[in-house]
């Protein structure tokens, strides 16, 4: 831990009004971010610059669409943060995407990529759309001009993008192309989440789902529950939810409950993962599985469990149902899938929360081995890159515990006091250019 000078306590949160409701997602980071400061003690000056983002970027996206009319979109790309490294995260296309978000999910990243200790900075963004509203030409055209709308802060030793909420290995590919059109050459390291065939990583697309069992499998050790004994329900069944249950089954957990936006399956003696997989495949969601009995995704969530691995939406463990949960051990799948409400009830109750940004980090870890085998132009074999990832994965589980022991603090905030200390820390380091 860093030896910082005390903070005067009238500047922290100097605006907090300026901030709207409980469930507005740059709040509840702030929430975290401030009780953690608080506790490391962060001067005022570097509490000042961590809580805002470095850059922000508006832009304005003409875009033809097939009708031959023009229709022009919203972007947004921030860097919240770049102290670390290269500014790293998604982007979404969402008609729900607003600035205020893009900036949380900012910060998100910059917390998770210092909670496993690579050397990157955060970053998200997103372009106001309804991408099932749009051909795939359209897509590409919104696509392309967003990339060059953004092109000045792109760059593989800047802001290197991966796919998000409603983007794929298909818009990295456009995106790379767009960049490297500029550039006059290739690019593959610009973004991470690409095919395999033009410089993807093995595992990647299993990389978030793989961290999350990793991370279950060392909270059950701590609470003495062999994963042989323990029983898991999962909420959304895509590509975290889907992969980390077939992980966790794989391990010897029973899966007793899952669901999609369809829905939800119970069965207490356990669901046959593999079998749910084919099914899901085919039809497309979870509904009309007929070999459990139908539950719903409110009950999902208090069922009779021992790790709860919410992997679908934000804001659905809230001071509401909190008090009914009853697994153990639960697992953030998803991006900030509790409330700072929720929070309270659960360490009252002793239930392991092991936190989004260290839960979830398994996706941005093998992003980094994408990014750092295209800047080497060699390529690991699938075993390496699992092996590296359970390597860092653990390690950072291991010193978030610890952090939280030493400090008489819930995982939660020891995983942001770990984050904000080394990002802190790389300031005071760096100074400050004037
Ligand atoms: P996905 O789109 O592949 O899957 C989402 C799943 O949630 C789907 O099965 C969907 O049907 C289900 N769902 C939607 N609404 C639901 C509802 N009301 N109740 C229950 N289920 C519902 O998305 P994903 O990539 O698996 O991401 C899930 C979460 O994990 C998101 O919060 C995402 O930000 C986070 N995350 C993903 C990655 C990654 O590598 N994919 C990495 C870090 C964090």
């Amino acid at each position: 831990m860093t030896d910082i000078a005390a903070p005067a306590s009238g500047l922290i949160r100097p605006d907090k009004d300026r901030f709207l409701s409980e469930d507005n997602p740059f709040e509840a980071m702030m929430q975290r971010f401030d009780h953690a400061a608080q506790l490391l003690n962060l001067d005022p000056g570097l509490y000042k610059i961590l809580r805002n983002p470095e850059k922000q970027i508006i832009v304005s996206i003409p875009v033809l669409r097939d009708s031959g009319q023009v229709e022009v979109y919203t972007g947004y790309r921030v860097l919240y943060n770049t102290s670390r490294g290269p500014a790293k995260g998604g982007i979404r296309f969402d008609l729900n995407v607003t600035l205020e978000e893009v900036k949380a999910l900012a910060a998100w990243m910059t917390w998770k990529c210092a909670v496993v200790n690579i050397p990157f900075g955060g970053a998200k963004g997103g372009v106001v759309c309804d991408p099932g509203t749009m051909s795939m030409a359209e897509l590409e055209r919104v696509t392309r001009r967003y990339t060059s709308g953004i092109i000045e802060t792109l760059g593989p030793d800047s802001d290197v993008p991966a796919p998000d909420v409603n983007t794929n290995e298909r818009i990295m590919a456009w995106i790379m192309d767009t960049y490297s059109m500029h550039k006059r050459h290739t690019v593959t390291a610009v973004v991470t989440g690409k095919p395999v065939e033009m410089g993807g990583s093995l595992g990647r697309r299993e990389a978030t789902g793989r961290g999350c069992m990793f991370v279950t499998r060392e909270a059950l050790a701590r609470i003495g529950l062999p994963m042989q004994q323990a029983r898991v329900a999962v909420q959304g069944f895509g590509n975290v939810g889907s992969l980390a249950a077939d992980f966790l089954a794989k391990e010897g957990a029973t899966i007793v409950a899952v669901s999609d936006k369809s829905g939800g399956l119970v069965n207490p003696k356990g669901l046959d993962v593999a079998d749910l997989l084919a099914w899901a495949q085919e039809h497309r969601q979870l509904a009309g599985y007929p070999r459990a009995e139908r539950v719903s995704n409110e009950e999902l969530l208090t069922i009779d469990c021992d790790v709860l691995l919410p992997a679908a939406l934000e804001n659905v463990i809230t001071s509401k149902n909190a008090r009914k949960i009853k697994a153990k051990v639960i697992c953030e799948g998803a991006n900030g899938p509790t409330t700072a409400g929720a929070d309270k009830i659960l360490e009252e109750k002793g239930v392991f929360v092991i936190p989004d940004i260290l839960a979830n980090a398994g996706g941005v870890t093998v992003s980094y081995f994408e990014w750092v085998q295209d800047r080497g132009g060699y390529f690991w074999d699938e075993d390496t890159v699992n092996k590296r990832l359970e390597a860092i994965v653990t390690r950072s589980f291991r010193e978030v515990v610890g952090l939280s022991e030493r400090h008489k603090v819930n995982t939660r905030i020891a995983a942001y006091m770990l984050a904000i200390d080394r990002v802190a820390t790389m300031h005071r380091l760096r100074g400050m250019y004037a």
